[in-house]
């Protein structure tokens, strides 16, 4: 029987055959071995027909760019001769009761019965598995003008996950939607559950990085700030930088998976169908530039940054909706609206290198930055022009004080339940901790006034600044529209005081669409640059690099292309 099912037809190719680069075979059916298909394969797809005595064929084609793995295995039945073949899919499909698309799994299985010996069965589907797998590796979907690497395969992955990240389910998460794609792609990983804050930094730090292809964070972006500065606090930085870095969506802030799932310019996905986009994508392995920013702060501590400076609105939104972890990822819609109904106005100033005089200048103009061991004295509270700042700015502009009383935005400033929520998200680097990095050649010292070429905004009175570097400040905020991984762009943007909160809440709806730049506010203001300073003058506030909270008070950054690598579509 097994024999007959492999017969050769003379009107069809031979089993086995290579033809045109096509590989030709017939095979049965898993579970009914009347049931014969003819499969080929092409370098781009796997094409399974039922071979049945009536004219009409179902045939089904499989592209290769959404195949993770393949594997060629035995029956558990040990008296069945035949071998399978098993190859993973994650194809865009329907979503059940929503619209749209998102990737789905989708399993084929044929069987390979050419003979009665069990091991020819099974040579030749491993054949046919090899086959699929090495151009299914060749097949990823790539966007022109994109200069993409590949991770290094076979690949061994470090998975770091923060089990109390998002909704403490990180781990969970990990289990059922992650490790059996690992497992399909055949990339070896090894897990490492954080036991406390800083546990991934100090580790990345001292790691045989040669024993590791990819860093692979699952958990929300304060665990890949704690890999990145980890990386650069090593002496061989440069090269600890090349190691491929993956992002898998566990936390609550999921700015970055965001991200990355967008640059694929796949229909938008969410919750655990980002987590299985970006799970697909690490199978994938394709690797692209990632800029890093470098952050100065008042202490002289510095700092590397992924995704975003932020102070005013989005740094408290981020900060004070900690409480509401428990929600997941609408934590920050809750915030906002909370954090609306006491609108609050920050002072400050300003100033930014645009592109376009960074260009005209070449990398800049300013002395580089001398490198945090060089010992320096500066006060916080000088001004860029040198001038000392006031101690105290009672916010006058603000409609939205307590009981009305104007001072009472400073009040709430001071009496905000940050302090506690601040000191256990602290980006706190351990204390032996040194950044390294390359020099910072378009930022002179805090302490003294910017270069001339550097735009100084004449307001004083914000709502929110938020410097971004990659497209999404959170899963549903589209907050740069055209931004890219290596852009080598800061994107700036500023909400000016006067702004109403139905309008500010207009702009930030406006974001789950990118469409905000489209409102015509004229609060909001947008600029691409390479580098920034920003001086709060309020007495107490918060900034956040990365969602975490660091010191407060002056700061400046600047970006630096294409620094790191992150595994990317
Ligand atoms: P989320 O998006 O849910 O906030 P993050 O990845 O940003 O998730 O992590 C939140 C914070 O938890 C970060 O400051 C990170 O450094 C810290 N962290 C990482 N591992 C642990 C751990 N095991 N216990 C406590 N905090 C941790
Ligand atoms: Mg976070």
């Amino acid at each position: 029987m097994e024999k007959d099912a492999a017969e050769p037809d003379s009107s069809r190719q031979r089993n086995g055959a290579v033809v045109g680069g096509t590989l030709y075979g017939e095979f049965t059916d898993t579970l009914n071995d009347r049931v014969r298909y003819s499969v080929s394969l092409t370098e781009s797809a796997l094409t399974i027909q039922k071979i049945t005595a009536s004219p009409g064929r179902t045939k089904v084609v499989f592209n290769l760019t959404d195949c993770v793995g393949c594997r060629a295995h035995r029956a558990d039945d040990g008296a069945d001769v035949g071998a399978y073949v098993t190859a993973y899919f994650y194809q865009f499909k329907r979503r059940w009761m929503s619209t749209g698309t998102a990737r789905q799994k989708v399993e084929q299985c044929f069987r390979v019965a050419l003979v009665q010996d069990p091991l020819v069965n099974l040579q030749e589907a491993e054949r046919w598995a090899s086959a699929i797998r090495d151009f299914s590796i060749r097949q990823i979907p790539r966007r022109d003008g994109v200069l993409y690497g590949e991770v290094r395969r076979p690949c061994r992955v470090m998975v770091l996950v923060n089990p109390h990240s998002g909704r403490g389910q990180a781990l969970q998460l990990f289990t059922t939607h992650v490790q059996g794609m690992l497992t399909e792609a055949a990339v070896p990983y090894t897990l490492v559950i954080t036991e406390h804050q800083n546990h991934a930094r100090e580790l990345v730090r001292k790691a045989d990085l040669s024993k590791w292809d990819a860093l692979v964070i699952m958990s929300g972006d304060g665990l890949l700030f704690e890999v990145i500065n980890g990386l650069m606090e090593r002496e061989d930085w440069e090269q600890a930088l090349q190691t491929p870095l993956g992002i898998l969506p566990g936390g609550s802030g999921n700015a970055l998976a965001a991200s990355v799932h967008h640059y694929t310019q796949c229909p938008p996905a969410w919750n655990e169908e980002l987590l299985l986009s970006c799970g697909f994508l690490l199978c994938k392995g394709l690797v692209v530039c990632l800029d890093l920013v470098s952050v100065h702060l008042a202490s002289r501590q510095r700092l590397f940054s992924f995704l975003s400076l932020a102070w005013g609105f989005v740094a408290d939104v981020d900060i004070e909706s900690e409480k509401y972890r428990h929600v997941g990822a609408i934590r920050f819609l809750m915030g906002t609206l909370v954090r609306l109904a006491s609108l609050r106005v920050y002072q400050g100033r300003l100033a930014y290198l645009p592109v376009k005089e960074a260009l005209r200048l070449g990398r800049g103009a300013a002395k580089p930055h001398p490198p945090p061991s060089t010992p320096q004295c500066h006060s916080l509270c000088s001004s860029s022009s040198g001038q000392p700042l006031p101690q105290t700015s009672p916010n006058q502009n603000s409609r939205h004080g307590q009981n009305g009383d104007p001072n009472s935005n400073h009040n709430t400033i001071q009496n905000s339940t940050n302090n506690t929520i601040t000191a256990k998200r602290t980006a706190e680097a351990p204390a032996e901790s040194l950044t390294r990095g390359p020099p910072d050649s378009l930022l002179p010292g805090l302490d003294q006034p910017v270069p001339e070429s550097w735009t100084l905004v004449q307001e004083e009175d914000f709502v929110l600044v938020l410097a971004i570097y990659q497209s999404h400040l959170a899963e549903d905020l589209w907050t740069a529209p055209g931004a890219g991984p290596d852009d080598g762009l800061i994107h700036l943007f500023y909400v000016t005081a006067g702004i109403s909160r139905p309008a500010l809440l207009r702009l930030f709806l406006a974001m789950e669409k990118g469409a905000h730049l489209a409102c015509g506010c004229p609060h909001l203001v947008y600029q691409k640059v390479r580098a920034l300073r920003l001086e709060p003058l309020s007495p107490q506030g918060v900034i956040t690099v990365d969602g975490e909270t660091v010191e407060y008070g002056p700061v400046q950054a600047q970006i630096h292309p294409r620094l790191a690598r992150l595994i990317c579509g």
